[in-house]
């Protein structure tokens, strides 16, 4: 079973932002800047190329929600959104990465950033 697998059956803790029956949100481990965040579906899809097209609406719809969120807590400049298949994707399990970026940045700790999201 692969590490997001065990986020959403609650075997390992997470960061969790926001849950609904489909997906489930939470920071990045190793977050490349403050409110790194990932939007996964409860059900185990490999890729881009395994996701319904259902499931796949429903991850950008509240992507769309986060990165409100994430830009009225955080007050990014900018925000991408980028979803690896194959060849530099880590898990095997869909996910959307949603990764603000900032002119200037302090690196806060997860628990610090979570606090500033919950
Ligand atoms: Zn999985």
């Amino acid at each position: 079973m692969d590490i997001f697998c065990k986020i959403i059956n609650n075997e390992i803790p997470s960061y969790t932002l926001y849950e609904d029956d489909i997906v489930k949100v939470f920071l990045d481990v190793n977050p490349n800047h403050n409110g790194h965040t990932l939007i996964v579906p409860k059900k185990h899809y490999q890729d881009f190329f395994d996701i319904d097209e259902d499931t796949l609406m429903h991850v950008y719809k509240v992507a769309k929600d986060i990165a409100k969120l994430l830009k009225e807590r955080l007050n990014y400049d900018g925000i991408s959104m980028c979803q690896n298949n194959g060849l530099g994707q880590e898990v095997k399990h869909y996910h959307l990465h949603l990764i603000p970026k900032y002119k200037e940045e302090s690196k806060i700790s997860l628990g610090e950033v979570y606090n500033k999201l919950k």
